[in-house]
């Protein structure tokens, strides 16, 4: 079995997205890593550390929710569909704003509990 030479990649090259099939070309402005996909906010569980692509995993990373900062910078929850791991990552600026709300809204579509609560105590005027 040869041992392939350890190679870092930065995030700016353009690559397949692993969970929407879509390619995703490097920032056009920022110098952040990017670290997810802009079109369905996927990831790859590649990171040991934020950057160093050292994970031997490589399995997909569902986007499962929205993470916000006290600063009111937005992060995104990714977890590995294969080990579970979970991740936080900042948003990028091209990051779908589709998609980002769709992500947010989620919980709000599936209550655990009938919206009626919310409004059965509230005083009833006319
Ligand atoms: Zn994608
Ligand atoms: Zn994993």
């Amino acid at each position: 079995m040869s041992r392939h030479p350890v190679t870092i990649h930065t995030s700016h090259e353009t690559f397949i997205c692993i969970c929407c099939g879509r390619t995703v070309a490097p920032p056009e402005y920022g110098t952040h890593n990017r670290n997810h996909c802009p079109h369905c906010l996927g990831s790859r569980h590649v990171d040991l550390r934020p950057g160093d692509r050292r994970s031997g995993c490589r399995a997909a990373m569902d986007a499962i929710g929205v993470y916000v900062q006290p600063s009111g910078e937005w992060s995104v929850i990714h977890r590995c569909r294969s080990c579970g791991t979970l991740k936080l990552n900042r948003i990028g600026p091209d990051d779908c704003e589709r998609a980002l709300l769709a992500l947010a809204a989620r919980p709000l579509t599936r209550l655990p509990f009938p919206l009626e609560v919310l409004t059965a105590g509230e005083p009833h005027h006319g």
